[in-house]
């Protein structure tokens, strides 16, 4: 449908509003970059819509903000957002934007291009795809960035998305976009990738803490303005300029930490943070002593906490993250988070990398990032790894904490927390790892499996007889030092299997043997071979001589050897991905449905009246899960194309398992009150029952038969009403999953 006059007025003022917010776009050139390409854009998506209704152009507008207002990148940057989906959803092709816009602009929108057709449309694998696309991502970093901004704009969008794709999209973003973001230091973009996320994911979660932050925000406020005050007047007395805030942390992070304490959230205090930002005063080179001379003031007004001082300023953050955090005791004996940074550092924490070209001048490198990249670049074109595998390891390093090393020489190294000397080892060189047997950490003679510890210099020992074992991915902990290992194993492996069948093969004509595959398999097994690989192996390994093999045979016609035994590897086929379903489709849970087509999940247990998302699985069984699982969550990321939306249409009442936890004070009888409830008065079956006291608190799991939600929660609303009952939730094993 084509645009009304409305539309068409609105979309013409976005150019001005885009170029305005675009503080880098400085002389006429960059303007009329970012002019023509909103003009082809504009054009080009002129008959599309989105799924919402909207014109589709509203989408390449608000992703060009985003890249420049959010994330604060230059004109280029700006015009390929406006056309990140011009080639890939209009007529004009790679070609036509390279003539009007150059190679750059071109590289980048094929970069944007390739990521939406191998992740976006063919969702057939799409764990290889996430590889495919990170491989993408890292040849001009500037594709990332807007392939951000496009994910942040589709999150703030998604409902008018249908519901399997909404759980899917957000698996993904949890998965991947989030830690993305997180590792290239745009905190602000992050937080709202985690909260939108779990909005879709665990919208019940969501909406429960999002007004109880709301409910405590008055209270919260006044409470933020007692510590803030005095702290205001004490540092204006010492002549800083500075701007206090208190700010709450994000509802992902605030779940997060109800999750990893087991706690409920009144009992998280740390909800906010607070934040000083100063204007620095004589340059950056001084900012570090400013930021300390701000902390000893502090001091003056609060007691601050011994060890909890953090120095980003001295040692940044893999991300480039710097200030320093301490932790001081508030009004009321609660501990307080102050950040304090300098407008540099702020800017930098809020945008990250993007910020700190700002600082560089015109040079488009930020150090860390480029070697980021080409670590991940390595990691990527190393192909020896499960995809899988390496996916998990590659978000795993993207979220760690690290350790900060140095080399004989005084060269600083960042590395996972945890990092072993072999880790560092791998780190400096794949031939150090590689040749390494032990290492000198801080002049002292360790093993390859010490962990290391941030400060400590390390010198790797090496021998040319060495090579990788197997033994060392028990203790190898970054992905580049695993699959450095694993690849070398692999060829060391290969390498002996071919020099065996070699041996085996010319012995075998030397002696002109015959042999059947019977036989074959005899000898085998005379030699303690597990396959034939392993007997080649063996061979090559110098392991099993031939000097006896004579021996062990007589002679028969050599050629039915060759027949059986040239090495295959056969490479594992895959199982059948064919699905009839239609995806599109609700497909309808009723009386009538087959209990061969779909499955409940054993995770986390959905009834009735549960919000459900249903997962295609190797079988083309549907396996319903409940929209709030965990384990949902994580195949949402990784094969969110095996998602239904399912709807509860049954008519006659069935029974389905449901778990719930009781906690109460251990009254006499209570135990007596609960099944007298549940039993008599409910008429609910128990299939299991199992309560726990302690110090007069009792707590248990009961698992019952339940019709659906409306039942169960009117039992539930009867046990809480039973004297001594603290509390009764409804739980599941998917927890454990987190
Ligand atoms: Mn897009």
């Amino acid at each position: 449908m084509s645009l009304t006059q409305e539309e068409k007025i609105w979309i013409n003022s976005q150019l001005d509003e885009i170029i305005s917010l675009c503080q880098r776009c400085k002389s006429e050139e960059d303007r009329d970059l970012i002019t023509r390409s909103f003009n082809l854009a504009n054009a080009a998506h002129s008959k599309m819509r989105r799924k919402s209704g909207e014109p589709y152009f509203t989408h390449p507008i608000a992703v060009a903000k985003i890249v420049a207002q959010e994330i604060g990148l230059g004109p280029k940057s700006v015009a390929c957002a406006l056309l990140h989906d011009v080639v890939e959803d209009t007529d004009y092709t790679i070609e036509d934007i390279e003539k009007q816009f150059g190679k750059t602009i071109a590289n980048i929108i094929d970069g944007l291009t390739k990521i939406s057709n191998v992740l976006d449309k063919d969702a057939s694998l799409q764990v290889e795809n996430f590889r495919k696309m990170l491989l993408t991502l890292s040849e001009d970093v500037r594709v990332i960035f807007i392939k951000l901004a496009d994910r942040l704009h589709n999150m703030r969008t998604l409902d008018s998305m249908p519901e399997y794709k909404q759980i899917k999209i957000a698996g993904e973003t949890t998965y991947l976009y989030a830690p993305l973001a997180h590792r290239l230091g745009l905190y602000t973009i992050k937080t709202e990738l985690e909260d939108l996320a779990l909005k879709y994911e665990h919208p019940l979660i969501y909406r429960e803490i999002s007004t109880k932050i709301k409910e405590t925000q008055e209270e919260r406020e006044s409470y933020i303005k007692q510590i803030i005050d005095p702290l205001k007047s004490e540092l204006q007395n010492n002549g800083i300029d500075c701007n206090i805030t208190g700010r709450s942390k994000s509802i992902y992070s605030i779940w997060n930490k109800m999750q990893n304490k087991n706690v409920p959230f009144e009992e998280i205090y740390d909800i906010f943070a607070i934040r000083i930002i100063f204007k620095s005063k004589n340059g950056i080179s001084s900012e570090k002593q400013q930021a300390y001379n701000i902390f000893a003031i502090i001091t003056n007004i609060y007691v601050h906490h011994g060890e909890r001082i953090r120095d980003w300023i001295t040692t940044p953050k893999a991300n480039g993250y710097e200030a320093l955090h301490v932790t001081v005791m508030g009004p009321l004996g609660k501990w307080i988070e102050i950040q304090i940074r300098s407008e540099r550092m702020d800017d930098i924490a809020e945008k990250g990398y993007a910020a700190h070209w700002k600082y560089k001048d015109g040079d488009d490198d930020a150090g860390n990032l480029e070697s980021w990249l080409r670590t991940v670049r390595e990691q990527l074109t190393n192909t020896s790894e499960d995809a899988l595998d390496f996916l998990d390891e590659f978000k795993l390093n993207l979220f760690s904490a690290e350790v900060y090393l140095f080399t004989p020489k005084g060269e600083l190294k960042r590395l996972p927390k945890g990092a072993t000397a072999l880790d560092f080892a791998y780190e400096i060189h794949t031939e150090i790892g590689d040749r390494a047997i032990a290492a000198k950490v801080n002049h002292k003679l360790e093993p390859l499996s010490f962990e290391l510890s941030s400060g400590d210099q390390v010198e790797i020992l090496t021998s040319d007889k060495q090579s990788p074992k197997v033994e060392w991915l028990d203790f190898a902990t970054t992905s580049r030092a695993k699959s450095k290992i694993k690849s070398a194993l692999k060829e060391e492996r290969l390498y002996n299997i071919n020099k065996g069948q070699k041996l085996f093969i010319n012995k075998v004509k030397e002696l002109n043997l015959k042999l059947t595959h019977k036989k074959l398999i005899e000898l085998r097994e005379k030699y303690n071979a597990k396959n034939k690989e392993d007997f080649y192996r063996q061979i090559g390994l110098g392991i099993i001589q031939l000097d006896d093999l004579e021996l062990q045979l007589e002679k028969k016609d050599s050629s039915v050897f060759k027949k059986y035994w040239t090495l295959q590897f056969i490479k594992k086929a895959k199982s059948s991905d064919s699905l009839k379903l239609n995806k599109d489709k609700v497909y309808l849970i009723n009386n009538e449905t087959s209990k061969k087509e779909y499955s409940l999940a054993k995770c986390c247990n959905p009834i009735p009246g549960d919000e459900v998302v249903g997962f295609i699985n190797r079988n083309n069984i549907i396996i319903i899960h409940r929209k709030n699982c965990n384990i949902l969550n994580n195949l949402a990321a990784k094969q969110g194309d095996r998602l239904v939306t399912i709807e509860w249409g049954l008519k006659k009442k069935k029974s389905f398992n449901a778990k719930i936890r009781i906690e109460g004070f251990d009254k006499l009888g209570i135990l007596f009150n609960i099944t007298k409830e549940i039993y008599q008065e409910a008429n609910v079956n128990m299939k299991s029952i199992n309560l726990n006291s302690n110090d007069g608190i009792f707590s248990g799991e009961i698992e019952l038969y339940i019709h659906d939600t409306k039942h169960l929660d009117k039992l539930m609303r009867d046990i809480i009403r039973i004297k001594g009952i603290k509390s009764v939730v409804r739980i599941d094993d998917s927890e454990k999953n987190k």
